[in-house]
């Protein structure tokens, strides 16, 4: 008999997470024998939940808020997730678990579709922490010229020093100028989620209309970031949830090898989404 495939994420906090919803509709679609569940895991216990992962044969994990960076210790990584310095992705299928990093292809894949070109753009990036690392080390190697924008300057400096084309600054009166001479904005910070919906970085008298403004923060669906983009007259807004779904899907071709159902995955995002308002 053949026994049913278990993936699922690994975080803490863990309940929120859309990951279950979107990747149980996909294995649904595709008329798969799988299950995706969440699993509340610690940063003391991350090894301890990886090592029983392989025993217990599960097939796949998610890696989330706040293990992304420690699990690394504890997995043979793949080389571009080495350089990010995170993994979200965790693989058994070997034996060995293998991680990986999809958050970064996730938002070049956004972009992509959004502005077609990055090479040559100025990309500023609010955040230092773990999407910002994978999001700025693939546009980065795309040839924008990134700007990293951090709360705690020291982080920010950190990563850009480990960027080929990056400068950074902290998110004082500077920020200002650096939006303005911008074509892309990106919110890699955790403000403006859910609780605190109320709350933005960037205003709209901040910005301008040729500006694409990208917030990585899915819930709510229009963030503070986002309205402030529309009452700027800014012609290209994006959310989080595409980004959720392509790194989703990454992820899950990864694991089972099988195209993903994107269309399917993402509708189950946003109506778990709007169901919630
Ligand atoms: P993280 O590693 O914890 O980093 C958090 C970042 O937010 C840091 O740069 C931190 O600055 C900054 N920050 C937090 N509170 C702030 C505040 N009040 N003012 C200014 N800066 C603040 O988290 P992460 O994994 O990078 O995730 C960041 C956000 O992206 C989360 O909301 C997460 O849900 C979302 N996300 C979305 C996707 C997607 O697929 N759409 C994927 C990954 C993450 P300091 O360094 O100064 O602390």
């Amino acid at each position: 008999m053949n026994m049913k495939k278990i993936y699922g994420i690994i975080g803490d906090p863990v309940s929120h997470s859309l990951s279950p919803t979107m990747h149980n509709a996909a294995f649904e679609k595709l008329g798969m024998d799988a299950i995706y569940l969440a699993f509340r895991v610690s940063p003391e216990e991350v090894g301890d939940a990886i090592r029983g992962g392989k025993s217990l044969g599960i097939a796949g994990l998610n890696v989330t808020i706040p293990l992304k960076e420690k699990a690394l210790f504890f997995v043979n990584v793949e080389e571009v997730a080495k350089k990010i310095g995170a993994i979200n992705t965790l693989d058994f299928s070997s034996g060995t678990p293998v991680g990986y990093n999809t958050d970064g292809i996730g938002s070049l894949r956004v972009l992509k579709e959004t502005t077609c070109e990055i090479n040559g753009k100025n990309v500023l990036i609010l955040g230092a922490g773990g999407a910002a690392k994978a999001i700025s080390f693939y546009l980065d190697t795309d040839g924008a010229r990134v700007t990293i924008a951090n709360r705690t300057k020291e982080r920010a400096t950190q990563l850009a020093s480990k960027l080929r084309n990056a400068d950074s600054i902290g998110l004082d009166s500077e920020l200002r100028k650096y939006v303005k001479d911008s074509d892309i904005l990106i919110n890699a910070t955790s403000v403006g989620m859910y609780p605190n919906e109320d709350a933005t970085l960037v205003n709209a008298d901040m910005m301008h209309p040729d500006l694409v403004v990208f917030d990585i923060v899915y819930n709510p669906m229009e963030t503070k970031l986002l309205n402030e983009a529309k009452r700027a007259g800014v012609k290209k807004v994006v959310d989080g949830v595409k980004m959720l779904v392509y790194q989703g899907a990454a992820s899950f071709k990864i694991w089972t090898k099988r195209e993903p159902p994107i269309n399917v995955m993402e509708n189950a995002v946003r109506e778990a989404l709007i169901r919630k308002l």
